[in-house]
């Protein structure tokens, strides 16, 4: 397998070249970029992930995830946050970070974020097989995409992935814990409140605009079951 390309765009040299120590030390290929215009045209080259600084010259931190998403490139994005003020706009859904470390952080603890984003992501990939079908809903795990009536529905990556592990555990009830784990992974420092989001998200996008049966049973006090239509 060849080895995933990780862009780090921080403006700070001495951050870019620990961060790109300790990934290369890791096997990953780093490209290094010190603004936001370099960052997008990077990432818009092809990356597997960005290490993305909030606080970039030229275009910052948050106009280049936001226009990556505009895109709709799903490329895994973590920010590094110099400030506290600055977390609740990571996070949010218009920006649609993965995760995120607040300086100062430990390297260390960035290469770790950095597997579990692609573990995560790269599972998605291996079980790429047929599309999963539902009455009209298709989920097209290869092409990460979910489809009504053959209409790409534009799911955020979480999404897709909370989508995924629901409609691929059909049937069966999920706690909000599980499922905290295995989408937003065992280092997620947010809350479950966070799942409840992001179903309401998928019911307004799925159920919603395309008046299908409910798809997603909320489990009261437990989680959430994907139903068979
Ligand atoms: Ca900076």
């Amino acid at each position: 397998m060849p080895a995933h390309t990780i862009l780090v765009a921080e403006d700070d040299a001495a951050i870019r070249e620990l961060v790109t120590h300790h990934l290369e030390r890791e096997g990953f290929t780093v490209t290094g970029v010190a603004d936001g215009h370099a960052a997008l045209r990077r990432a818009r080259g092809g990356a597997d992930l960005v290490v993305l600084d909030v606080g970039l010259p030229g275009v910052d931190g948050y106009d280049v995830a936001r226009t990556l998403r505009r895109e709709e490139r799903t490329v895994p994005i973590v920010m590094l946050t110099a400030r506290c003020d600055e977390i609740d706009r990571v996070l949010g859904f218009e920006l649609g970070a993965d995760d995120y470390l607040s300086k100062p952080f430990s390297a260390r603890e960035l290469v770790v974020r950095v597997k579990a984003i692609l573990r995560r992501t790269g599972r998605a990939i291996a079980q790429a097989g047929p599309v999963l079908r539902f009455g009209r809903l298709e989920i097209d795990q290869g092409a990460r995409e979910a489809r009504v009536d053959g209409t790409d529905v534009r799911l955020k990556p979480r999404e897709f992935a909370l989508l995924m592990e629901l409609a691929g555990n059909a049937g069966v009830a999920l706690s909000r814990d599980w499922l905290l784990q295995r989408v937003w992974g065992f280092d997620f420092n947010g809350d479950e409140r966070t799942i409840d989001v992001h179903v309401h998200r998928l019911r307004e996008k799925i159920e919603e605009r395309w008046q299908l049966p409910p798809l997603v049973r909320t489990v009261h006090g437990f989680g959430y079951k994907f139903l068979r239509p």
